[in-house]
């Protein structure tokens, strides 16, 4: 049987019919539009060309309207399945919901050398042991690790410092060795930690287990160290003394790090860059302040708009593509997400870029304390005091876990389709919901996307990717593209921008 699709899709035609679109005018170009379909194929082209398409006035033997077809905005031959190839390429951005969550984060104590302002954990003095996850909390942990269905199974161990609590780094990645013999899950371990205590009877386990370490390195030695301040000032000698010491035992590839904005580094784009170049690494976050924890309270101090981030960003992706001309290999993370988003068919599992929300649905927290959540930042609010987004104890199996209050207000905000300002944005096949965020500073899961922090990050780092995009060199787009390309082709996403050590 012939698959008819709904009244809706066959509207009245010149020989083809609509498929669902959405579109934005280019706000550099305000003659062009960029069109995208339900599933995330796009073009951008020219908005009277777009005013005739939808006006069936297109002859079906043009050659737009191929274009058109060939990306799921249209259908030409009207005899055939107009839905079905554009299902399948939905099912494929989506296929992310199929396994559950693959992201396990174990937070094994709060304690941590450092004082950053900018920390969002709510860290510890070195001292208190009793912020350390205890051996029974970790067993159940574990325990409900395996009640998730996903084949892949990433473990990253966070803290505070999580070396700190090395002993319970130990015993759980033994306890999900042993229990995976019989679960054969793909398994994959990560530590984020700032590298500064590794000992060689560490780095052996690591080895063993093939651990990837992830740490935050917010550029020369004068900003890292005004950043991440120890009583010593030596924070940057030891993290790279850490980089080199793990790259030695477990490789180049296992050791990968990221930097933290504040105000200051607003200001040194292209030193931070040079830095990584000079330590030889090859894949750069540029991550934002965080509103929670201790940045809440520094933000003032900290603190920039998103017109600013975006601005620096701008400057630092120019220094990146000439890094990268001069035949140095470097990307930057998030760019390198979101280009697969637009240039890729897949969708990937980074909690922003998520819809329904990666909130529990592609990553879960066990706390020191042996609470559990969706995402590090609902770890936080709790920390602040407000629990709205705990999910329970690791004592409760999971499905009670994903029958609490929480996961019904992350169902509730959490598919970005269908939010308001979302539901018509030619960018929400690429992009996400983040409801926890927008609890966070707008009060309301659900909040406002016109006066939303998140969405005019979001928008403006779209904008600023495409319009790169598609006025770049020949040289410049071959960079760009093998960005997308290698998105999270070593790295869990994930892991690769939320580790923070
Ligand atoms: S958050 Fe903003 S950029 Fe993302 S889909 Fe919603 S409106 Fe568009």
């Amino acid at each position: 049987m012939k698959f008819r699709p709904p009244e809706a899709f066959a509207a009245s035609s010149q020989g083809y019919r609509l498929l669902p679109l959405r579109f934005r005018r280019l706000p550099w170009n305000r003659d062009r539009v960029f069109v995208s379909s339900l599933a995330g194929d796009w073009l951008t082209m020219e908005r009277a060309m777009f005013e005739r398409f939808v006006r069936h006035e297109l002859d079906p033997t043009d050659p737009v309207l191929a274009d058109l077809q060939a990306r799921h905005l249209a259908v030409v031959d009207l005899q055939r399945s107009a839905l079905a190839p554009l299902l399948s390429q939905y099912r494929t951005r989506k296929a992310y919901l199929l396994g559950g969550p693959a992201l396990h984060i174990f937070v094994v104590s709060l304690r941590c050398h450092h004082t950053c302002n900018y920390c969002q954990v709510s860290r510890q003095q070195t001292s208190k042991t009793a912020f350390d996850l205890g051996a029974d909390a970790a067993r159940l942990a574990v325990d409900r690790l395996f009640e998730w269905p996903s084949q892949e199974l990433t473990i990253e161990f966070q803290g505070g410092e999580p070396l700190l609590n090395f002993e319970q780094v130990r015993a759980i990645t033994e306890r999900v060795v042993a229990r995976n013999e019989t679960e054969k899950r793909s398994l994959r371990f990560v530590l984020a930690s700032t590298l500064h205590d590794l000992t060689d009877e560490q780095l052996a386990f690591f080895q063993t287990h093939r651990f990837k370490l992830s740490t935050s390195l917010d550029g020369p030695e004068w900003l890292h160290n005004a950043n991440r301040p120890r009583p010593e000032r030596d924070s940057y000698r030891r993290t790279v003394e850490g980089i080199e010491r793990g790259r030695k035992a477990l490789g180049e590839d296992a050791i990968s790090a990221l930097t933290t904005l504040t105000k200051r580094s607003l200001e040194a784009p292209e030193a931070i860059i040079d830095e990584y170049r000079r330590l030889g690494l090859h894949s750069i976050s540029l991550r934002p302040l965080s509103h929670y924890g201790f940045a809440a309270k520094t933000r003032e101090r900290n603190g920039y708009d998103t017109a600013a981030f975006l601005a620096f960003y701008d400057r630092a992706l120019e220094h990146l593509l000439a890094v990268n001309r001069s035949g140095y290999s470097m990307d930057e993370t998030f760019a390198s997400l979101l280009l697969s988003q637009l240039l890729g068919p897949f969708g990937h599992g980074y909690v922003d870029l998520r819809s329904p929300t990666g909130a529990g649905f592609g990553a879960v927290i066990y706390d020191y304390d042996g609470q559990v959540y969706p995402s590090d930042e609902a770890r936080m609010l709790a920390a602040m005091g407000d629990n709205s987004f705990s999910l329970g104890n690791v004592g409760q199996p999971v499905s009670e876990w994903l029958a609490s209050p929480a996961m019904h207000r992350l169902m509730a905000a959490g598919v970005a389709e269908s939010l308001p300002t979302c539901s018509d944005c030619a960018y929400v096949p690429m992009c996400g919901a983040d409801p926890i965020e927008h609890y966070a500073r707008q009060g309301d899961a659900i909040g406002h996307r016109p006066t939303s922090d998140f969405c005019s990050r979001q928008m403006g780092m779209f904008d600023l990717l495409l319009q790169r995009y598609e006025t770049a060199s020949v040289a410049d787009r071959q960079i760009l593209e093998s960005w997308a390309l290698g998105a999270g082709a070593d790295e869990s996403p994930e892991v690769a921008l939320d580790a923070a050590a």
